[in-house]
């Protein structure tokens, strides 16, 4: 990331804000603050792209704060965000940045609080409304919220907001203020619904980009488990245990398996809970807040309600399940490495889904070290010395002389000595945390059984090293041919089979395909006469040797495993697999992204988009 050079204090800020940074420890602006608080002092219209984590707050609070007439009681600036967590966490933030502004008034607006109490508290003034957009409308509808004074219109996490089905609300909302506002809108990604609104509704907008410094992907530590052997739940407890953790996000797909997991966790004697749309808005602040306090050090959360969260003890996110797709894996890890500290993310990875993994990898220009869980006996012998801890601040305890003298009545009664009452305390205490373990560790076996595979692969791989040559047909596109037509026919009138054709490319006149080098004579021959579609296929060699892009652009880029890479990636069997036109995992997998992943996730969404306000 580019070191920015200027200071705070060269931004034309006022001493009551430049003094509220210095007493949060913000030592210099961000790149997205440097870029946009000069553009947004000047009054013009903004759109702002960053990922998260970048201080994306503060850069569009500070020039609202710094213009901010204490005597005016109707809000001047009203700041849109997706949900209510956003919203008071977007307020807290202005709240702080203010802090030394006397007098001012910051009011956080959403769904699901009493809409009476926001009334009130409208009426007694607020200098700053944040909101989440149906309370917004529903207040304003009511004459209760006036923005007739308001002179900046802020639209945090755009993409999100318009994702969730806010779009109509949101450009009606704006269309409420007055025309002179300043609009800026925030956002970390910039799909086509969010650039529709910028065309539309931001005129001549700055426009500051400095999503190139992709920080949290750098700060953050990434590594995968690939699930085997033992099942998640065991995984997240054996990680939790282990891992240097001060508080954790494990993020799942559902509401229910935040339920189901939390519990699970918190049976296990973890502090844990869970977080979801459903949960009672109270509920949920509580929650957050006791995860900020140390109450609970672990949030089993779904993606929509942890966005944006900011709580610096988060030190590590664990994808418990795979996110749907990539922007919603910078938006988890970005949940840790916060404020400029190093956090590390988890991915629990299925090997079907290995896939999704590489192009995270490929599109957030990272990559995940592949981890192995740690065994039993590790877990056993972290919770001893967790134990002994605990224990040696309890050696000084005054209460442990009547204790003492129950231990010595015990074992009268039981007629044992102290080591074997001790060991049988031990024992209950542990419950299901035991401090050793009898018997084979089914991750050893399943590693085992994992290396014997692997091996296995790169046998057959080998045995199967086909020598190829390659060819050009003069059938093409335009001939009507696909792929399966020239599989069809080298296997029908060749008599080859799967493993001896290699890689196809189709182009518009003609085809490029792979043949052993070693053919017999009459193969050859075969060739030489083979038709096509009624068309002679006139076979020469050719020294063309680009299949990579044939098979897809996605695939490139290491999803699989590297094994494509260089010419020499041919006739391990690779080839084939493109040959008979049909190993295009890639195709698979997106017809499950559609189906119900896809479909889950959308759901999910659209319930929340209900909820949310
Ligand atoms: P974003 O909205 O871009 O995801 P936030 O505005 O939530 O990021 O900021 C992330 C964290 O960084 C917050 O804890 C915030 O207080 C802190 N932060 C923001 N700006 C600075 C700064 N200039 N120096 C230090 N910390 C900062
Ligand atoms: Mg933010």
């Amino acid at each position: 990331m580019q070191e920015t050079v200027i200071h705070f204090s060269d931004l034309a800020l006022n001493s009551a804000i430049l003094s509220a940074l210095t007493d949060m420890g913000f030592e210099k602006p961000t790149p997205i603050q440097a870029a946009s608080i000069p553009v947004l002092i000047e009054g013009r219209d903004a759109l702002g792209k960053a990922q998260t984590g970048t201080g994306k707050t503060a850069a569009f609070s500070l020039p609202l704060l710094n213009k901010i007439d204490l005597s005016q009681r109707k809000p001047q600036a009203i700041l849109m965000a997706p949900t209510r967590e956003l919203a008071i966490q977007v307020a807290a933030e202005v709240k702080n940045l203010g802090r030394n502004i006397k007098g001012l008034k910051v009011l956080e607006i959403y769904g699901g609080a009493s809409i009476s109490d926001q009334i009130r508290a409208l009426k007694s003034g607020a200098h700053i409304v944040v909101g989440t957009p149906g309370r917004v409308k529903d207040l304003i509808n009511r004459e209760r919220l006036h923005l007739d004074e308001c002179h900046t219109f802020v639209l945090d996490e755009a993409d999100e907001m318009l994702k969730m089905g806010f779009v109509d609300d949101v450009t009606w909302i704006m269309e409420k203020s007055p025309e002179t506002a300043q609009r800026v809108l925030f956002s970390a990604t910039m799909p086509p619904m969010v650039k529709t609104i910028v065309d539309r509704y931001l005129r001549n907008p700055a426009r500051i980009d400095v999503a190139g410094t992709n920080q949290t992907v750098d700060k953050v530590e990434q590594q995968f488990w690939v699930v085997k052997g033992v099942e998640k739940d065991e995984a997240m407890s054996r990680l939790l245990e282990t891992e240097d953790t001060d508080a954790s996000i494990v993020f799942v797909r559902t509401r229910q398996d935040t339920e189901r997991l939390a519990d699970w966790l918190s049976a296990r004697g973890f502090k844990a809970a869970a977080l979801h749309g459903d949960i009672p808005q109270s509920l949920r602040e509580r929650t957050v807040d006791h995860i900020k306090r140390g109450v609970i050090d672990i949030l089993v959360a779904t993606d929509v309600v942890a966005r944006g969260l900011d709580v610096p003890r988060i030190t590590h996110v664990f994808n418990y399940d795979i996110p749907f797709d990539v922007e919603s894996y910078i938006h988890r890890i970005g949940r840790t490495g916060r404020a400029g500290r190093k956090g590390k993310a988890i991915l629990l990875v299925r090997p079907n889904q290995i896939r999704m993994l590489r192009t995270i990898e490929r599109v957030t220009r990272s990559s995940m070290e592949e981890i192995q869980l740690p065994h039993r006996d590790k877990v056993a012998e972290s919770r001893l010395s967790k134990l002994a801890e605990e224990l040696e601040a309890e050696k000084e305890h005054k209460a442990l002389e009547k204790f003492s003298g129950l231990i010595e009545k015990l074992q009268t009664t039981l007629e044992i000595d102290a080591a074997t009452l001790a060991a049988i305390l031990l024992k209950r205490q542990q419950g299901k945390r035991p401090l050793f373990y009898v018997g084979e560790d089914p991750m050893l076996e399943a590693v085992e059984r994992d290396k014997k595979r692997r091996s296995e692969r790169r046998d057959t791989r080998e045995t199967n090293n086909v020598d190829w040559e390659t060819y050009q047909l003069q059938v093409g596109r335009e001939q009507g041919v696909q792929v399966k037509d020239i599989v069809g026919a080298l296997a029908n009138e060749l008599g080859l089979t799967k493993g001896s054709i290699g890689a196809i490319k189709l182009a518009p006149e003609h085809t490029f395909v792979q043949l052993p080098k070693s053919m017999s004579t009459e193969t050859g021959n075969k060739l030489r006469k083979l038709r096509i579609r009624q068309k002679e296929v006139n076979a020469v060699v050719s020294d063309f040797n680009d299949f990579r892009e044939s098979r897809g652009r996605r695939d490139g880029g290491g999803g699989n495993g590297g094994r494509r890479d260089g010419g020499n990636s041919r006739g391990n069997g690779n080839g084939g697999r493109g040959g008979n036109g049909r190993g295009n995992g890639e195709r698979r997998f997106d017809r499950n992204r559609g189906g119900d992943h896809r479909g889950n996730h959308r759901g999910e969404r659209v319930n929340k988009t209900r909820s949310a306000d």
